[in-house]
C-alpha cells in the first residue's frame, strides 16, 4: 500500500510529500484504508509508529470532501481528537495544520492553560477540527458554548493513558454529546478497560495491533 494508492486528495497527498512521508508505516498501512471507510478502530500502537498521521490522514481527507469549500454557514466542527494533555494536543495540531495546508481545514485547540475566549472565538469562526483535552472540553460543554452535532469523527489517543488521568467519565460524556460518531482509539496496551470503553462506544470494531 502507498500512500497515492489511497484515493486520498491531490493536495493532501502534496502535504503529505512535503512531511517527508514516503512510504506509510505499519500502523498507517492498516489504519488509512478503514478509517476512510468509516470502520471503528481500536489501535495499539506506540509513539513513533506514526499514528497520529494514521488518524489525521483520514480525518483530512474526509473532511475536506464532506465540505469541499469552507462557506460561512457551515462551521461547526466535524471531528474531534481528544488527547490526555495539552503537550500531547498542540503537537497533534500542529500536524493537522501540516496536512490540511492549503485545503479548506482549520483546526483548534481547547486545552487548559490557554485564554478561553481565545480558543472560543477561533471555535466560532467556524473549524472542522477540534484537538482537545477531556476537561477543557466539558467546560465548554456545559456553558453550552460548543455545538458538536456534526462532529462524524472522534478520535481517542493514548485512551490507556487517558483512563490512568481519571478522565474516564469526561470521555464518556463528550461522546454522549455526539451523534454516533466513527470512533478511533489509539492505545499503547488494550488493557480491559480500554476494551470496555470501545465496546461502550461501539460495536463492530477492528483491532489493529502492529
Ligand atoms: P507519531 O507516532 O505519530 O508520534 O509519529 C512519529 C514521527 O513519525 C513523527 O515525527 C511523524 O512526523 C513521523 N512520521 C509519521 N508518518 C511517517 C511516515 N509515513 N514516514 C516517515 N515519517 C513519518
Amino acid at each position: 500500500l502507498s500512500f497515492s494508492s489511497c484515493n486520498l486528495p491531490q493536495k493532501l497527498l502534496q502535504n503529505i510529500e512535503a512531511a517527508g512521508y514516503e512510504i506509510p508505516t505499519p500502523v498507517q498501512m492498516q489504519a488509512i484504508p478503514a478509517a476512510l471507510v468509516g470502520k471503528n478502530l481500536l489501535v495499539s500502537a506506540d509513539t513513533g509508529s506514526g499514528k497520529t498521521a494514521s488518524f489525521l490522514v483520514p480525518i483530512v481527507s474526509r473532511c475536506t470532501s464532506i465540505r469541499p469549500d469552507h462557506s460561512p454557514n457551515q462551521k461547526n466542527p466535524l471531528a474531534m481528537v481528544l488527547t490526555p494533555t495539552r503537550e500531547l494536543c498542540m503537537q497533534v495540531e500542529e500536524q493537522a495544520k501540516l496536512l490540511g495546508k492549503g485545503l479548506p481545514f482549520k483546526t483548534a485547540l481547547v486545552v487548559g492553560g490557554d485564554a478561553m475566549p481565545r480558543q472560543l472565538h477561533r471555535i466560532q469562526q467556524g473549524v472542522e477540527l477540534i484537538v482537545g483535552t477531556p476537561g477543557r472540553l466539558i467546560d465548554l460543554l456545559s456553558k453550552h458554548e460548543i455545538e458538536l452535532d456534526d462532529v462524524f469523527m472522534l478520535v481517542l489517543d493514548e485512551v490507556d493513558c487517558m483512563l490512568e488521568r481519571g478522565f474516564r467519565d469526561q470521555v464518556m460524556q463528550i461522546y454522549r454529546a455526539l451523534s454516533q460518531p466513527q470512533v478511533l482509539m489509539y492505545s499503547a496496551t488494550i488493557s480491559q478497560e480500554v476494551e470496555k470503553v470501545a465496546s461502550s462506544m461501539a460495536k463492530d470494531i477492528i483491532v489493529i495491533s502492529v
